[in-house]
C-alpha cells in the first residue's frame, strides 16, 4: 500500500516514521516528474537561498529525499530537523515542532491526478518548498520564532491575524533581490503555476511588506493569490521576528479586514494588479 493520509497510531506529537524504505517505485517516479518540472522554473525565479539550500542538501530528481539524511545535513548547519507527520496536524502541535526547530512534513506524495494541487502538504510541498530555507540561517530563526509566536498567539485567541503573517511570508512571500523580484514563500516554490503567476502575470497585486496591513488581509486557500507581498531583505524576517505581535493583534481586530485583491490608502505599491485572472474566474 503506497504511503497516504491513512489512519496509523501516531506519537503525543503527531510524528511517524517516514519509512523511507516503503516508498514505491511510482511514487520515487511521481516524485521525479514534480521535481523536473519545477526544477525548470526556478533559476532566476527562486530566492539565492533557496537554490543554495537545495544545493546543500542534494534534492534531486532520482528519488525522495531521505528525511534521516536531510536532518543530518540541516542539524550540522542551522540545528533544525525535519520530521515525518501524517498530514495536516493541529496548531499548537505544529507551532511546538517549530519552537523546537522541528520541521513536521508531510511524507505521503501526491496522486498523479493532483499534480497541479493538493489540499495538505505532501512531501513534495514540504521538501521542496519548505526545506531549503531552513539551511539559511535568518530563514531558519524566522521559522522558530514563528513556532514561538504560534504558541502565544494561540493564548491570545489571535491565529488568525498570524497565520496570515505566515502565509505572506513563508508561504507566499516575494523577496527583491539586486537581480530581481524572487519567490521564496513555500506554495510558491513548489508551484508549477503559481511560481509565474506570481512573478510574470500582470494580475495580482505586488505590495510592500506590512506587518499590520498583512495581518488583517484575508488569503485564498484554494486559488492563485490576489496579492503578494514584497520583503526587501530576508534580515527583514528577523526584524519582525523580533517585534512583539501581542499589542497589534489588538489593533489588526479593531480594524477592517481587507479583500484578497483590494489596495487601500498607504499600501506601499511595487505593482498594481489588473485583478484579470480571478474577474474571469468570477464572471465565468
Ligand atoms: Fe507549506
Amino acid at each position: 500500500m503506497p504511503l497516504g493520509e491513512e489512519s496509523l497510531p501516531h506519537r503525543a506529537d503527531w510524528t511517524v516514521d517516514q519509512d523511507w524504505e516503503r516508498y514505491t517505485a511510482a511514487e520515487h517516479a511521481a516524485w521525479r516528474t514534480l521535481f523536473e518540472r519545477q526544477a525548470r522554473l526556478l533559476p532566476g525565479r527562486a530566492c539565492d537561498a533557496v537554490v543554495a539550500g537545495m544545493r546543500d542538501l542534494a534534492i534531486a530528481a532520482d528519488r525522495i529525499p531521505d528525511f534521516r539524511r536531510l536532518s543530518e545535513l540541516l542539524l550540522r548547519r542551522t540545528g533544525w530537523q525535519v520530521v515525518a507527520v501524517p498530514g495536516l496536524v493541529p496548531a499548537d502541535v505544529f507551532f511546538r515542532h517549530l519552537a523546537q526547530r522541528r520541521f513536521p512534513a508531510g511524507r505521503f506524495i501526491r496522486r498523479p491526478a493532483q499534480l497541479d494541487y493538493i489540499e495538505e502538504p505532501d512531501v513534495f510541498h514540504d521538501v521542496v518548498g519548505h526545506v531549503p530555507l531552513l539551511m539559511h540561517p535568518v530563514f531558519a530563526d524566522f521559522l522558530q520564532a514563528y513556532g514561538e509566536g504560534g504558541l502565544r498567539a494561540n493564548r491570545l485567541g489571535a491565529l488568525d491575524q498570524l497565520s496570515r503573517v505566515y502565509w505572506f511570508t513563508i508561504e507566499f512571500g516575494l523577496l527583491r533581490q539586486a537581480d530581481g523580484l524572487r519567490i521564496y514563500g513555500a506554495g510558491l516554490v513548489s508551484s508549477f503555476a503559481e511560481t509565474r503567476f506570481a512573478l510574470e502575470d500582470a494580475s495580482p497585486n505586488r505590495l510592500g511588506f506590512d506587518l499590520l496591513r498583512v495581518m488583517r488581509t484575508r488569503y485564498r486557500i484554494d486559488d492563485l493569490q490576489e496579492s503578494y507581498f514584497v520583503i526587501d531583505r530576508p534580515d527583514d524576517l528577523l526584524r519582525l521576528a523580533a517585534i512583539d505581535f501581542a499589542p497589534l493583534y489588538g489593533k489588526a481586530k479593531a480594524l477592517k479586514e481587507i479583500e484578497p485583491g483590494d489596495v487601500v490608502p498607504g499600501d506601499k505599491l511595487v505593482a498594481r494588479g489588473t485583478g484579470a485572472y480571478h474577474r474571469g474566474k468570477r464572471s465565468a
